[in-house]
């Protein structure tokens, strides 16, 4: 088969990626958004919504490990954790690897995302039948607001904030999430690259930092997504997500208490980012 190239186009910056595909395994239109499976020389099978990678075979782990376990083992004690987005599992099965935990909601408003992923990756779909996970289809923002103080742990693993996952990153939405936490609850999502989407990721801070008395960013590289520079902002109402309040019990590939101390911006260049000195 000649050279083929799925070229990804980043929501935001004039930036195109490109990857080699073998085949087309899915293509399809979900009522929220385009859905495609492709099998990539290199990443092997890649999710792909709206254009834009979501995840792949080969380094699903990076993204899926750091994007929960750092709150996690802040936490001293997380039972009842909600996922917003993430329907994919890829995030459920890492939260489900904690024996804290007695159950995980996961909320993603596509359920088509959710079939797809079970049908084309089940290892990374593999925790959607145990016994502690409820999987719903509904938009995260209505969802969260029916909850006061309930969740231990939110996880938003949602797509690029455009579109109807935009809700998730405004400051209306952070207050829900403060009031759905627990007193000792927290709050972690995925905030775009600290390269091409520094104003979204400042942003994203801002309006945390209204609604919580702590707030932090960390990053870890991810080969498939702009800038490779992923950033993850944290809002914690008693915990610094910072330190690790637990034995790391649970089998990875990536996250380490190592990796966890090292993931969080040093503080003067985290200052900076926030206060806008930090431009190029
Ligand atoms: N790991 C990927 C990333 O970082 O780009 C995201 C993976 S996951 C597939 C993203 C999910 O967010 C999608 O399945 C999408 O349906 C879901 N999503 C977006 N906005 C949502 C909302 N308002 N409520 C619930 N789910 C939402």
């Amino acid at each position: 088969m000649k050279d083929v190239y799925f070229m990804e186009r980043d929501p935001y910056a004039p930036i195109r990626h490109c990857y080699g595909i073998s085949k087309i395994l899915y293509e399809g239109k979900s009522k929220y958004q385009e859905i495609q499976v492709v099998e990539s020389h290199y990443f092997g099978k890649m999710l792909i919504l709206d254009g834009v990678v979501q995840f792949t075979e080969k380094n699903e782990f990076f993204y899926h490990e750091m994007l929960t376990h750092p709150v996690m083992f802040a936490h001293k004690n997380p039972q009842n954790v909600l996922i917003i987005g993430g329907g994919d599992g890829g995030i459920l099965r890492e939260v489900l690897k904690h024996k804290t935990v007695k159950k995980a909601v996961l909320v993603d408003i596509d359920k088509d995302v959710v079939e797809v992923s079970k049908k084309f990756f089940p290892t990374v779909a593999c925790s959607m039948d145990d016994p502690r996970a409820i999987i719903l289809n509904e938009d995260g923002f209505k969802y969260i607001q029916d909850y006061k103080n309930e969740f231990d742990v939110i996880i938003v693993d949602s797509t690029d904030p455009v579109g109807f996952a935009h809700v998730l990153t405004t400051e209306e939405f952070f207050k829900y999430v403060f009031e759905a936490l627990k007193e000792d609850g927290i709050y972690v999502g995925q905030s775009e690259s600290l390269h091409y989407h520094l104003d979204i990721v400042v942003r994203f801070q801002k309006a945390l930092k209204k609604n919580f008395p702590i707030v932090d960013l960390y990053t870890t590289v991810i080969p498939v997504y702009a800038g490779y520079w992923w950033s993850f902002s944290v809002g914690s109402k008693v915990y610094n997500p910072r330190e690790i309040s637990r034995d790391v019990d649970v089998e990875t590939r990536f996250y380490s208490d190592e990796i966890h101390k090292n993931a969080f911006l040093p503080p003067n260049f985290y200052q900076k980012v926030l206060n806008g000195t930090f431009k190029y």
